[in-house]
């Protein structure tokens, strides 16, 4: 196969190849505070913010982290929902040239101290209800530094008068450090191309939960590629419903960095109810909104959708999971707007592949890649045999947005990054005309509410249940929620146990979207000549069932 075949297919209004600069998500930042400084770039709950204010505040809260010792390269975990706050800290943070670390607030104490000792984090900024969930890990894992956030006072705040609270029996004040500091942090000699502006925790390809060391080009440089693609977007004009958690890396670049690089307002939305989405999008009026295809059936099949005003959304960006094709068809239908999936994944910042906006798409594919991307489809047993199109193998990817390696796990890198490029562990089809088309993970992960959920890390929890002798977990589908989480558990010799006691012990460990909603109990597991437990026999099983 020819490997360019997608370039005659590709829309006119996009080059194929962009020169692309050292440039700094804080670059854009400033680039929009100097050009539309009063135009708005945050509205949450009736509050805005102006480019001018963001760029202030971000400034306000790089001096103070500067001040309180937090010095180049150090990690700095960020756990908030969507809020002006996450924002700020975000962009300040990568002003001093420390590295941001997401962390999703819904972790349990388990699941955050695994993240919080790896990466090494020196501080955390935590929204205050969360706090007591941080505060007792904190010798744990070596955090020395606790900033706290609480929304009322955030909203309430007012820099013209600074506030004497500082710190707190808790910890430092986020409004305080804001409010005392000038915006006036140092100049930070950073190499755009080679420092770490970001530090995401994924299963990656193997479902083993590492960090992806992203660099400030890898993510300047992938809010270019989609902005290119997305060109019907205006500069300085668009409203983007930022209901997606910035946590996550999809929302963090295609929503917030874009925002920022487009001057668009964000709408955030810290918590996602379906009634409220509807209400939201006829109150505030995006103009684009991306999600994860859970998302947009939680839209469609709400039984009030039609009264609701949905006309101001132009277009969506669909990623993180298959959309299916009548999803696609009846959200279209509803609202009037172009809905086009994409795809990508942590390690490559993550967006690859998009469908054109103005040229042909084709529905069940991912698309076409970005600018400056390049693809191959190899073949699983040898790693590196390129496959012809139309044949299946792993999806493999080469680009500027390609993230530096795994944090301290040189052998889960070289397994991933092989010759520049990346394995994504996804397997997959080019056609003729050059789409994309995923098949399968080869990674067992399941996506719930387009959340990853890595059944071996259910099954490890399950397994220290004291009556379970073995466990295995798979995803079935689930038509809200993309996938559930299916649970079979085989029991001690002579023990009895209730599902719901099992659950409820997962629910003690386990953040709630990782929760088993199904459990069955079997005398034994299918299993390997070698003893392996078959995965995939279940899944098969499951299958043949709900046929
Ligand atoms: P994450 O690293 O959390 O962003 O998850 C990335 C994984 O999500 C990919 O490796 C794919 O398995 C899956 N994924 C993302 N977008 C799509 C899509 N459009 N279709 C199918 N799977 C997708």
């Amino acid at each position: 196969m020819n490997k360019k075949s997608w370039h005659k297919n590709y829309p006119e209004d996009v080059p194929q190849q962009l020169e692309l600069t050292d440039t700094s998500l804080y670059r854009f930042l400033e680039h929009s505070a100097n050009c539309y400084p009063d135009n708005e770039a945050i509205l949450f709950l009736n509050h805005r913010l102006s480019y001018s204010q963001l760029k202030d505040r971000v400034d306000r809260f790089a001096t103070a982290l500067h001040q309180l010792g937090l010095q180049k390269g150090v990690r700095v975990a960020i756990m908030l929902p969507n809020c002006p706050q996450i924002v700020i800290a975000y962009y300040a943070v990568m002003r001093i040239g420390a590295t941001a670390v997401m962390i999703n607030p819904l972790y349990t104490e388990r699941e955050l101290t695994y993240q919080l000792k790896d990466c090494q984090a020196e501080a955390i900024l935590v929204l205050d209800q969360l706090q007591p969930k941080v505060t007792n890990l904190l010798p744990e894992v070596g955090i020395k530094l606790l900033i706290t956030t609480s929304m009322q006072d955030y909203l309430a705040m007012d820099v013209s008068q600074p506030e004497a609270l500082i710190k707190s029996e808790a910890g430092y004040r986020f409004e305080g450090l804001l409010t005392n500091a000038q915006p006036a942090p140092p100049e930070v000699a950073i190499d755009l191309a080679n420092d770490l502006a970001l530090l995401q925790y994924t299963g990656g390809t193997t479902g083993i939960v590492k960090g992806a060391m992203l660099t400030h080009k890898n993510l300047a440089d992938n809010v270019i590629q989609t902005r290119v693609w997305l060109s019907p977007c205006e500069e300085a004009k668009e409203r983007f419903f930022c209901v997606l958690p910035f946590f996550h890396v999809f929302a963090m670049t295609t929503c917030m960095n874009l925002s920022v690089y487009l001057a668009a307002s964000m709408i955030l939305i810290p918590r996602l109810e379906a009634l409220n989405l509807l209400k939201q999008i006829e109150q505030y009026q995006p103009t684009i909104f991306q999600g994860v295809p859970s998302l947009y059936v939680a839209v469609i099949s709400h039984p009030d959708v039609k009264k609701y005003d949905l006309s101001s959304i132009k277009f969506c960006l669909s990623g993180g999971a298959p959309l299916p094709m009548e999803v696609q068809q009846n959200f279209e239908a509803i609202t009037g707007a172009t809905l086009v999936e994409g795809y990508g994944l942590t390690e490559s910042s993550p967006v690859t592949h998009c469908n054109p906006i103005s040229n042909m798409r084709i529905n069940g594919s991912i698309g076409l890649p970005l600018p400056n991307t390049d693809i191959k489809i190899v073949d699983i047993e040898t790693g590196t045999k390129e496959l012809p199109a139309g044949e299946i193998g792993e999806l493999c990817i080469k680009g500027p947005q390609v993230m530096k390696g795994y944090w301290q796990m040189p052998e889960e890198t070289a397994k991933s990054l092989r010759g520049g490029w990346l394995h994504t562990g996804d397997m997959a089809y080019i056609d003729d005309k050059g789409f994309t088309y995923i098949v399968d993970r080869k990674k067992d992960i399941v996506i719930s509410l387009g959340y990853n959920v890595y059944p071996r890390e259910v099954e490890e929890v399950l397994y220290e249940h004291p009556k379970v002798k073995e466990a295995a977990v798979i995803g079935i589908a689930d038509r809200s929620r993309g996938e559930v989480i299916k649970a079979f558990v085989v029991l001690k010799e002579g023990v009895e146990a209730r599902k719901e006691e099992i659950i409820k012990y997962c629910r003690q460990h386990l953040a709630q979207y990782k929760v088993p909603k199904h459990l069955e109990f079997r005398d034994e597991l299918p299993k390997s000549t070698v003893g392996k437990v078959l995965r995939r026999v279940l899944v098969e099983e499951e299958k043949q069932r709900n046929n």
